[in-house]
């Protein structure tokens, strides 16, 4: 059989960009400075349920960062549009993901995919499920990647015995009412939820599944409502990358997320998912690695959502 056009693209990716050595792994989080910044992995994960590999994809790695959009997603479910505006908005911030700012006026935290937004929404969740938030996040994420996801311990102790930086933003929320009087209790769950352990493959496949309207194109589980997914593609592509999101849109234009362990996640709607891993990060925190090579992925295969000078998404289609 022939081997296929999208598994040649990433393996020749893959072969272009593994001597780069830009960009430093984080260790603000200690546990996470022990990653190897040589591992380097590639996949796509395809609505129609089509997988292409190349590098470390099946190495575990913290989610962080990439959990974001989709408890935010869990909240909308849980609480409707108006209940959570109250609480987060869904402008870009132009600011670092750890940026102890809120919004002027409503003191709501700028968008869900900064710390602040994201640590607002997952308070918001452990209003509603109290003791059982992280495992229905982790349920809920395990649908999404077609298999059971577990928590890294020694990444979440790390993180909940440094994060004195988060610990000051929760406190801020507290101050001015945006989470609930348990904010410690939400903190934890916000630390775990970010230890989540997942390989490139994984969120490829979660990836895919946003692509595919909320449902995993390998086991068909709809892993989240139709309504929502709408929202959590429209929040990743305006505030996915942190200060780097505007550049991201233009160069890349797809909804991403990436986190601080080096995982970026891109969604092409309605055909593809993609997922990176390499953790040496830019000065934003985004994997360096990552974005090259989604930025020519883009290229190559014409997934800038505004692509009009080649063929765009109908040339993907032929591929799939
Ligand atoms: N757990 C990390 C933190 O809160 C997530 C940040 C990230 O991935 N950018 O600092």
């Amino acid at each position: 059989m022939e081997t296929h056009e999208l598994q040649i693209a990433i393996e020749q990716m893959h072969e272009r960009w593994k001597g780069a050595t830009a960009g430093e792994v984080a260790t603000y989080i200690p546990e996470l400075g022990r990653a190897d910044p040589d591992k380097f992995g590639i996949t796509l994960a395809t609505t129609n349920g089509h997988i292409y590999q190349s590098g470390d994809s099946d190495l575990p790695f913290t989610i962080q960062s990439i959990s974001k959009p989709f408890t935010f997603g869990l909240a909308l479910e849980a609480f409707g549009a108006k209940r959570v505006a109250q609480h987060v908005g869904v402008e870009p911030s132009g600011d670092a993901f750890n940026a102890i700012e809120l919004q002027n006026g409503s003191n709501r935290p700028h968008n869900p995919m900064i710390n602040s937004g994201a640590i607002t929404v997952t308070a918001l969740l452990h209003e509603k499920y109290g003791n059982e938030t992280f495992d229905m996040i982790l349920e809920r994420f395990s649908l999404a990647a077609g298999r059971p996801l577990s928590m890294d311990r020694a990444v979440y102790e790390s993180e909940y015995r440094t994060g004195h930086r988060n610990r000051a933003i929760a406190h801020l929320l507290l101050n001015f009412g945006m989470v609930h009087d348990a904010a410690e209790e939400a903190l934890d769950v916000y630390f775990k939820q970010c230890s989540i352990l997942v390989t490139c493959r994984d969120l490829a496949v979660m990836g895919a599944t946003l692509a595919n309207m909320g449902m995993n194109p390998i086991t068909r589980a709809q892993a989240f409502d139709l309504a929502t997914v709408k929202c959590m593609m429209a929040i990743m592509f305006t505030c996915g990358m942190y200060d780097y999101s505007g550049e991201w849109a233009y160069r890349v234009g797809v909804p991403a997320k990436s986190g601080v362990s080096g995982g970026v996640m891109a969604v092409v709607n309605r055909q593809l998912g993609i997922a990176t891993y390499s953790a040496r990060l830019d000065p934003r925190g985004n994997s360096h690695r990552g974005i090259e090579v989604c930025a020519e992925l883009a290229n190559s295969f014409g997934l800038h959502a505004f692509d009009c000078l080649n063929m765009g998404s109908s040339f993907l289609d032929t591929l799939l």
